[in-house]
């Protein structure tokens, strides 16, 4: 028995919603303020499901009886038959709260009311309500009909019965529901915030360009998108404003802190994709903003690999491969020295302090050494003769080799580092790594869950790349979380 559906807002998020229910079977009424918004929704919907069917991708009765499940209601009072009833209206809490207001009148007193906002807070909405207990988020992601994560978000006043329905609803939509508290941005629009915070800081406090910032995180991190590359798709007024929400609601933590380069873009009206420019410039003939690659240095012959490279190890397999003769020598200070220069992996620390008694070269994390197609390296104002050495290395590996300045924790161990902190903050709230982790993954497409990440590069690693960061940069971004202080002693006591 599939109960009755409304939706409620017609929009991006309201359209792929309803698409989902009726997707599963369930007669949805889709209803919107601005009148004709909803039948153009429904006609959206079909024109997408008929080129699915000219791929080949979706049969046509299946696609027939799916647009015959979506209705669209001239008004409120049309969805009192709604068991459930999904709101993806402005992103505004009087309105959402009116509007919900407006259904406890028309809807079965057990009806569940989910709301689909993004950074308002659930309780602060259902709290406002005559029977909160009804009340839940059900927080999806753009695209609805083809994310498959969904923040099922349980305020304060919910019972466990909501909860639970909203969840097997999910479920039964093919989704993948974790619950989430009704906290700031919940679990992945919080903890993704330094993914863009990072990249900012990247280049408005140091200067490194756009694309050497993308590339890096794509070609070394892994990540499938740049962090500017992103927010130009988000739009940098979306994004600039749920960073401007996480903000507020966390009672201005300047570890949330906007942007001011971000803020400038929005003013301008370079919202990104969607304008034409953003980070980026869309118009056609565009010039391409490339990475910038480091000078080449001549191969190596051989190097010596000094102690436990951990997570870098991957190297001198590598380097093995490639015809490069590796000596692996016992030690505690990890790296590999080419030509009397040491490569080390950033431990937050600038290369400078590294190169006090010898010369050194600090290079930045890569998901997988083995395969990334870049590494970032940095040595001590960009002296040219460490470079040489690192670069002929790294490009004797086939990678390509981007220079940056001497920067705290460069930038993909930074951002990774920063990520994994933002989500240590969130596992006394209640909530645990695989569920952290499975939203990183599947709501923002992390090449790997933030907590994983941190246990593969080793917790007092990223420790000391926030310590360092903290000493260097100020703790407002980078104080580590108590969990991940705690983490880091115990992986240390257990060595
Ligand atoms: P949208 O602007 O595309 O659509 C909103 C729709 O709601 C419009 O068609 C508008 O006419 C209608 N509307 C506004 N007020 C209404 C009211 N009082 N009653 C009925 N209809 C009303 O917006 P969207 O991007 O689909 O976002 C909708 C909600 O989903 C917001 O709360 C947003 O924060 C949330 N959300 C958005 C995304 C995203 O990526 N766009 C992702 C997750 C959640």
């Amino acid at each position: 028995m599939h109960e009755h559906v409304a939706v409620v807002g017609a929009g991006t998020m309201g359209a792929g919603i309803a698409r989902v229910a009726a997707a599963a079977g369930h007669p949805v009424l889709l209803f919107d303020a601005c009148e004709g918004a909803a039948a153009r929704a429904i006609e959206g919907i079909g024109a997408d499901l008929e080129r699915r069917i000219e791929r080949g991708k979706l049969a046509r009765d299946e696609a027939r009886a799916l647009i015959g499940r979506l209705h669209a209601a001239s008004a409120l009072d049309a969805l009192a038959s709604a068991q459930v009833v999904v709101e993806a209206i402005v992103e505004d809490r009087d309105a959402k709260i009116g509007l919900f207001r407006d259904l406890e009148r028309i809807v079965a007193s057990d009806a569940i009311l989910a709301t689909n906002t993004s950074s308002i807070s659930v309780t602060a909405i259902a709290g406002a309500l005559a029977h909160p207990a009804r009340c839940v988020g059900m927080h999806f992601f753009n695209p609805a009909h083809v994310m498959e994560l969904v923040e099922i978000v349980a305020p304060l006043t919910a019972s466990e019965d909501a909860v639970a329905r909203a969840t097997a609803l999910a479920e039964r939509w093919g989704k993948r529901p974790i619950r989430v508290r009704s906290t700031p941005g919940f679990v992945v629009n919080r903890v993704a915030r330094p993914f863009y915070a990072e990249a900012l800081r990247a280049h408005g406090e140091f200067g490194i360009a756009v694309a050497d910032v993308d590339a890096a995180l794509t070609e070394s991190g892994g990540f499938r998108m740049g962090p500017f590359r992103l927010m130009d798709l988000i739009g940098n007024d979306v994004n600039f404003a749920v960073t401007g929400s996480v903000f507020e609601a966390f009672a201005y933590d300047r570890r949330f802190a906007p942007s001011l380069v971000q803020q400038e873009l929005v003013d301008a009206g370079r919202l990104g994709r969607k304008s034409g420019r953003g980070f980026y410039d869309y118009a056609p003939g565009a010039k391409e903003l490339d990475p910038s690659d480091a000078p080449s240095g001549v191969a190596p012959r051989s190097v010596v690999a000094y102690g436990d490279l951990g997570v870098a190890a991957a190297l001198v397999a590598l380097a093995r491969e490639r015809g490069i003769a590796v000596e692996e020598r016992a030690g505690t200070d990890a790296r590999i020295e080419v030509d009397g220069v040491a490569l080390r992996l950033t431990d937050g620390a600038q290369a400078a302090e590294h190169a006090r008694h010898a010369p050194s070269v600090l290079y930045d994390l890569a998901l997988d050494y083995a395969s990334c197609a870049r590494i970032v390296v940095a040595a001590p104002d960009a002296d040219p003769s460490p470079l040489a050495a690192a670069s002929g290395f790294f490009r004797a590996l086939g990678k390509s080799v981007s220079a940056i300045p001497d920067v705290p924790g460069l930038l993909v161990m930074r951002t990774v580092a920063a990520i994994a902190n933002e989500a240590c903050t969130m596992l006394p709230e209640g909530i645990d790594d695989a569920t952290i982790d499975l939203a990183m993954t599947l709501g923002v497409n992390y090449p790997l869950g933030p907590l994983g990440w941190a246990e593969r590069i080793g917790w007092d690693r990223v420790l000391a790349v926030l310590e360092q960061c903290t000493r260097l940069l100020g703790p407002e971004r980078y104080r580590p979380a108590f969990a991940l202080r705690s983490r880091a002693l115990r992986t240390a006591g257990a060595t």
